[in-house]
């Protein structure tokens, strides 16, 4: 899976900002090991998805979500 294959926009609700950041993550409950999801995130909402995960205990990763020329 390369970076154009996930969705630029922002994944929090009603945001259509462009995103900068991806956040990869698991649900330990209904994913297995080898499950990710991924979320993407403007600036404004990178901290609000992370908490948001991290609130769950739900195992994440972090990073910038590279813009293509
Ligand atoms: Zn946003």
């Amino acid at each position: 899976m390369t970076e154009d294959d996930v969705d630029r926009t922002c994944s929090r609700a009603g945001c259509r900002a462009s995103a900068n950041w991806r956040i990869d993550w698991r649900n330990p409950k209904i994913h297995g090991p080898e499950r990710r999801k991924t979320w993407v995130a403007c600036d404004e909402h990178v901290d609000y998805l992370r908490s948001f995960l991290a609130a769950r205990d739900f195992p994440l990763d972090v990073s910038t979500l590279e813009v293509v020329p």
